[in-house]
């Protein structure tokens, strides 16, 4: 599933403004409309591919994270049963009505006849979305995990089996769409005449009208339940990112479409390791004699404690990099490394033995730096001086 960069189906460069963005939508917009172009899938391909994408790039959130993650930034990761993006007709103009300028004379009431179904009858509500935030500790996104969300949402009512109608009843046509959930009307606009269709306000978009509401539900459909979900949460996510689950949120009135589950990450603050993207950072503090003589440290990772060897002759600012001990990219390209900045503790407090061991090794030639030493220290902490 190799989708296209959205910059791209827009026309506009990486670093086009908020206006230029819309513009450029605009235009795409009206050239594939569903109504200059009737029937045609490539057309409403496109004309959905443009809307996704504007809904993105005229986000400043979601925009942020397409430049760094990609669509994996904004869809939810692959895998894990994330389902990703595609916006319906009715979400497009419900998103986007105003991008039209009123020109095509679209209501609030949807879009009905279009958006790749061929039911005939009335448009398919949706449910609302589900927003969720779940804290993660760094381990968990190391390694990916799954969450169990207690979640109150709306679902399907069991006893009218979501129709709304009490056991036995039935339901009446509406009569002032006869059905159809919609009704037309003939108008003027920038492109010729339209037809326009906007939802039947008898039966809100039903078609038909129930004789005995189901009690339980009061004829909606739904009720609000506790509900447990498992998220599975893929490995590499960040701070701010949102996944999606489709068809996970709030069921709609009276059977139609789910609502999506979004889901916000958030990241607990590791107590040692500094998250740097896909890379870790630890500062390691090591004493003189480790230093000087080499040795064994323990180093945290997120998951456990690895030794680490200390060269002799090691100098403050040196970094060590343990491949692979980082995080996994999201996007599933390589995994980042441990960084470790090692600094040298020098001792405050020695009494009055081991000063004489430090002025015995002070008239040494062998601790005096040289020219080439000094130039190769400071080597490290160039950006520091710059
Ligand atoms: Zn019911
Ligand atoms: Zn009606």
């Amino acid at each position: 599933m190799s989708k296209r960069d959205y910059y791209e189906i827009l026309g506009v460069s990486k670093n086009a403004s908020a206006d230029e963005i819309k513009k450029a939508y605009r235009k795409k917009a009206i050239e594939y409309h569903p109504d200059k172009n009737p029937g045609d899938k490539t057309a409403e391909e496109k004309f959905k591919e443009a809307a996704e994408a504007y809904e993105v790039l005229s986000d400043q959130q979601k925009r942020q994270r397409y430049d760094q993650f990609g669509h994996a930034g904004v869809n939810g990761a692959a895998g894990g049963g994330f389902g990703g993006g595609g916006m319906s007709m009715d979400d497009i103009f419900a998103h986007f009505g105003d991008i039209f300028g009123g020109h095509f004379g679209f209501g609030s009431g949807g879009f009905g006849g279009f958006g790749g179904s061929s039911r005939g009858g009335a448009r398919v509500r949706r449910g609302s979305d589900l927003r969720v935030k779940v804290k993660l500790t760094l381990a968990e996104i190391a390694n990916g995990v799954e969450k169990k969300i207690k979640v109150k949402k709306f679902v399907a009512c069991q006893h009218c089996n979501a129709t709304g109608a009490a056991h036995g009843s039935d339901s009446t046509t509406c009569t002032t769409c006869h059905g159809s959930g919609r009704v037309t009307r003939v108008q003027n606009t920038i492109l010729g005449q339209m037809q326009t269709q906007s939802e039947c306000p008898t039966c809100q978009g039903e078609g038909k009208i129930i004789r005995d509401k189901c009690t339980y539900c009061n004829g909606e459909g739904i009720v609000r339940e506790d509900e447990v979900i498992n998220i599975n949460i893929p490995a590499g996510v960040m701070e701010g990112m949102q996944l999606s689950m489709s068809g996970k949120g709030n069921a709609a009135r009276r059977g139609g479409v789910n609502g999506d589950l979004l889901i916000l990450i958030e990241e607990e603050k590791h107590p040692d390791l500094i998250r740097d993207e896909n890379d870790l950072i630890y500062n390691l503090l090591i004493t003189v004699p480790t230093a000087i003589l080499g040795g064994s440290v323990e180093v945290p990772t997120v998951d456990g404690k690895v030794k680490v060897n200390i060269t002799p002759g090691t100098q403050p600012g040196k970094v060590l990099r343990l491949r692979g001990k980082g995080l996994p990219s999201v996007n599933r390209y390589g995994t980042g490394d441990l960084l470790i900045n090692i600094g040298v503790y020098i001792p405050e407090n020695l009494n009055r033995e081991e000063k004489a061991v430090m002025e015995k090794l002070a008239k040494s030639e062998n601790v005096k730096p040289n020219a080439s030493a000094s130039k190769d220290f400071f080597s490290r902490f160039r950006n520091m001086f710059e």
